[in-house]
């Protein structure tokens, strides 16, 4: 017998369904990878996230090799021409099954259709990328569920009840193979901040367990302290599976964390949030398709601020938070988890801008960027998701980075021209500069934060109105 194994944003040899299930009963096993430049940009993710998938894809071949599993890569523009490729692919190399660990965006599951109606061979999709399977979570009434508490709650009880699996390096199938070098054509930025491959992540993983997961509640919202994992861009790609986070939490703390309250519950339950995010893209398929999760707010009047937007995009709008938070994306491809809420709160509560622009500008950037958690996030923070922030509560920018940028250290890591500011003024530093720096190109604040918030929430009372007549 002779199976193909097909990687996408599953790049790992450990705990890889469908890498351990092509390999357990002795069959010849051989690996491919279809790159999509076209596809690629048409869902506008960043060129640093292909260079990060390009050095990723690297390192995984190398272990593919020492298994004696080669992998090829194989180009098309599109995901149209991927049934057509992998059948041909299949036929001649003759294959017997083909193996893929499930994606969950609307454009995968169509390919992945057409992929089973296509080939002549039975094609075996598995769950690589959640602890609880999509779909198996449900209500009374078997809808998804559209409120994140009861779905954690529903969430720890299957893993109570049944654990979690996770699944060893399959064993090496033959002598190791020599394997070329291999890289990704197209724009690319460099990751190199970021250690590739899986033996990195997992390292990542244990000492962020060891180090920060006790404290991770108290350290988790201060963007210029350490204290989150930084493990969302390999969780992204597939690097790092969820079941190898609860066992690194499991190893730590030698129990798993079931209520709030016990060691490690905080850093868990953003683990939740994650499934929850994905098993609502996989229920409601209209979030694949730049739609609100609540179809009323479609009808909110969007700026249509260009001028608003770019000064964003550029960290230019006068809010301290908000301009180190977004030059530090422009820079490194990251953003930490409280400054992903403020910006996205900022340009859609204060600018009154589309939380479509803001999500397609995160994609663009993100090294992590993934449409579940990226949709979720922004949806939450616009007002327009499933348990969204309420329309009411509008963060501050400038209390925010009083609460969790206290001393301005952030801030001046990324605001040079705010360098010299005192402390005690860093989050309304425009009198000071004027005072004592000359020229220092800091821009005024571009909305005035009290009028846009009385605006954002008479945006959403008017779709109330709307409703009653
Ligand atoms: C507007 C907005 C956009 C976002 N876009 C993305 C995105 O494109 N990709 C992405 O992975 N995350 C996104 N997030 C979620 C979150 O900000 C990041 O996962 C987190 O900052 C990554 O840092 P970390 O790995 O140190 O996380 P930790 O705090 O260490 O959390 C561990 C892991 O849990 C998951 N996680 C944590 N918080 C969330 C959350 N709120 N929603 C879903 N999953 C979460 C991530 O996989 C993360 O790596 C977004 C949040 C917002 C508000």
């Amino acid at each position: 017998m002779r199976h193909l194994v097909w990687f996408r944003t599953d790049l790992r040899v450990a705990d890889n369904p469908a890498l351990y299930e092509a390999a357990a009963d002795g069959a010849e096993v051989e690996a491919v990878y279809i790159d999509c430049p076209g596809q690629w940009r048409c869902h506008g993710n960043s060129s640093i996230q292909r260079d990060f998938m390009s050095r990723n894809l690297q390192v995984l071949n190398e272990q593919l090799a020492q298994l004696g599993i080669p992998l090829t890569v194989l180009t098309v523009d599109t995901f149209a021409e991927v049934p057509a490729v992998l059948a041909s692919w299949l036929t001649t190399h003759t294959f017997d099954a083909l193996y893929a660990n499930r994606e969950l965006g609307i454009d995968e599951r169509r390919r992945d259709k057409a992929v089973q109606q296509t080939l002549l061979v039975p094609c075996r999709v598995y769950n690589g990328d959640c602890v609880v399977d999509h779909g198996s979570l449900t209500t009374r009434s078997g809808d998804m569920y559209k409120v994140f508490t009861p779905f954690a709650k529903s969430w720890l009880a299957s893993l109570r009840a049944s654990g979690y699996r996770l699944l060893p390096v399959p064993e090496a199938l033959g002598e190791p193979l020599s394997c070329e070098p291999l890289s990704l054509s197209g724009e690319r930025v460099s990751s190199e901040a970021w250690s590739a491959g899986e033996a990195a992540a997992a390292q990542r993983l244990t000492q962020f367990c060891r180090l920060s997961l006790r404290d991770y509640g108290e350290l988790r919202d201060f963007p210029a302290e350490d204290g989150t994992s930084s493990l969302s861009p390999y969780l992204a790609l597939g690097i790092l599976s969820p079941n190898q986070c609860l066992a690194a939490i499991e190893a730590e703390l030698e129990q798993l964390p079931f209520s709030r309250g016990e060691p490690g519950f905080v850093w868990l339950n953003e683990l939740i949030w994650r499934e929850f995010y994905r098993h609502l893209l996989v229920a409601f398929p209209r979030l694949s398709m730049e739609r609100a999760f609540k179809p009323e707010t479609e009808a909110l009047q969007w700026s249509q601020d260009d001028e608003g937007f770019r000064a964003w995009r550029e960290g230019q709008t006068g809010y301290p938070i908000v301009d180190a938070a977004m030059r530090c994306l422009k820079q490194t491809g990251w953003m930490h988890n409280r400054l992903r809420m403020i910006v996205a709160s900022f340009l859609t509560k204060d600018l009154h801008i589309d939380w479509r622009r803001g999500e397609a500008w995160f994609m663009s950037r993100l090294i992590d960027g993934e449409l579940a958690a990226n949709n979720g996030g922004w949806q939450w923070a616009a007002g327009t998701g499933a348990d969204a922030a309420p329309y009411f509560r509008v963060f501050n920018p400038t209390t925010q980075g009083e609460r969790f940028d206290a001393d301005g250290d952030f801030i001046r890591r990324w605001l040079p021209e705010l360098a010299e500011v005192p402390t005690r003024v860093i989050h309304a530093p425009h009198d000071w500069l004027d005072n004592h720096v000359p020229g220092h190109g800091y821009p005024k604040p571009i909305v005035d934060h009290k009028r846009a918030r009385l605006h954002a929430i008479a945006m959403f009372d008017a779709l109330k109105d709307r409703e009653a007549v």
